[in-house]
């Protein structure tokens, strides 16, 4: 088991108004990463097309 986040594949970042999580560096492939693209994509259509009806 990784030691690094004891097989969560994600850790817990302390910040000063909280906390976060991140992707284990060690367990993370580009797979685990794949919906977080795609997230971030539709993410980044929905404000282009907001944009859009706006102009
Ligand atoms: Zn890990």
């Amino acid at each position: 088991m990784c030691e690094l986040c004891n097989g969560e594949k994600k850790i817990i970042e302390q910040l000063s108004f909280g906390v976060r999580f991140i992707p284990c560096p060690n367990c993370s492939t580009e797979t685990d990463l794949q919906p977080i693209i795609d997230q971030l994509k539709a993410k980044i259509d929905e404000i282009e097309s907001a944009r859009k009806e706006s102009a």
